[in-house]
């Protein structure tokens, strides 16, 4: 997935909510690059829950086509979902991860120390999570047992093709992480001391079948070339992966899971850093990179100019870094985390009192 290019064209979907102002964010961070990065080019794009009740479609066909026929990547911003079921409507980035066969959710935890917030831990790891199949296939039937009594039963499918996939992007993206480490600014350095490692989390002690065959695929990876020799692999299993991540998420690096228990310790993980507004995401397949921030539309505090913007700013870090561009993705990120630990501008969700645009000043200052 590392397709260094000599254009950029980055598809802008900001969608609904708070998407509309952190979008914009990223994008001026994007720019401030200079000749670090070929010059940017920002397509703006249609799709949300707005665009469905102004013109009947949450992805219009027109946004597929531009996304798959012009563009390297794409910035998503967040969605608004009905709270009741709405015919015709479904999940537009669901539908975005199909069309473009992103099939991997890439999320980066770090935790930064921001003065005035209570953090006793280091944490710098990443949750890759496999996006295609487990208990998402959504197969499940319920039946009703002789005696009246019901029974549910739910398939779940794991196949050595996926899970052998998102082994090998795994093992990409520790291979990246180390060199990011490696080209990130004196003083800025990442608390991650070791060399890299990836985690396999899976209960094969219980799914002997469905978790034994995820963890022999993604343990096939590594053991099938030299490329990723001078990473560590290890095991933990999902139960003990919980305690440990909250108990010293310090010891981890990239790890590994398949859908559902990705699902789970990643969020697990996001509560560890502050706020949602900081944690960022992309959606990667082989030739496609969606940028998206964990957070969703956040009704509340919508039109005001308080979202915080870092978690948009940092997922287009990591869209840069997927792409190849590994020095500039460690400046911005470099600089945000200088203007979280500095602690004059940070949005309300971090206890400040600046706003969306002066946080993203603050990181065009510190580029
Ligand atoms: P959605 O249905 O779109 O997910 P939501 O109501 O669940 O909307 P979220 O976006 O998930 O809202 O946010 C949950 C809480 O976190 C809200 O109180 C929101 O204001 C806050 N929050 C989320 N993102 C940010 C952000 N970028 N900056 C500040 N606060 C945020
Ligand atoms: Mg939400």
């Amino acid at each position: 997935s590392v397709l260094k290019r000599t254009s950029l064209k980055i598809g802008m979907i900001p969608a609904d909510g708070i998407g509309k102002e952190v979008l914009p964010a990223a994008q001026r961070v994007l720019e401030a690059l200079g000749s670090a990065i070929p010059k940017p080019e920002f397509i703006p794009l249609l799709a949300g829950w707005g665009e469905f009740n102004k013109n009947g479609k949450a992805l219009p066909e027109e946004t597929i086509r531009v996304l798959k026929e012009e563009c390297d990547s794409a910035m998503f911003g967040s969605v608004s979902s009905p709270s009741h079921k709405v015919a015709g409507y479904s999940s537009p980035i669901v539908a975005l991860r199909k069309h473009l066969d992103l099939y991997a959710n890439v999320r980066p935890v770090s935790s930064v120390p921001i003065p005035g917030q209570q953090q006793s831990f280091k944490c710098d790891m990443v949750i890759v999570r496999e996006n295609t199949e487990c208990l998402y296939i959504k197969q499940e039937t319920i039946s009703t047992n002789p005696d009246g009594s019901k029974i549910a039963l739910a398939t779940r499918q794991i196949t050595s093709r996926a899970s052998e996939r998102i082994g090998k992007m795994a093992f990409e993206i520790a291979l990246r992480r180390g060199q990011e480490r490696l080209a990130a600014p004196k003083g800025k350095e990442s608390w991650w001391k070791g060399e890299p490692k990836v985690t396999i989390v899976h209960k094969s002690n219980v799914l002997s079948v469905t978790d034994g065959l995820f963890r022999e695929s993604v343990r096939s990876i590594k053991e099938g070339t030299d490329r990723y020799a001078g990473i560590k692999m290890e095991e933990q299993l999902v139960d003990s992966m919980v305690y440990r991540m909250f108990r010293e998420p310090e010891i981890f690096d990239v790890a590994v899971a398949p859908n559902l228990y990705g699902d789970i310790i990643s969020d697990g993980a996001a509560a560890l850093v502050g706020s949602l507004g900081l944690v960022p995401s992309i959606n990667a397949g082989d030739n496609f990179v969606m940028g998206e921030p964990v957070h969703g539309s956040a009704p509340d505090i919508e039109g005001k100019n308080i979202a915080n913007p870092i978690a948009s700013i940092r997922s287009a870090a990591l869209v840069l870094s997927s792409l190849g561009y590994v020095e500039p993705a460690a400046k911005i990120n470099a600089a945000v985390d200088a203007v979280l630990m500095e602690g004059t501008y940070l949005t309300p969700d971090l206890g400040g009192k600046s706003t969306t645009t002066e946080v993203t000043d603050a990181v065009l200052k510190r580029l």
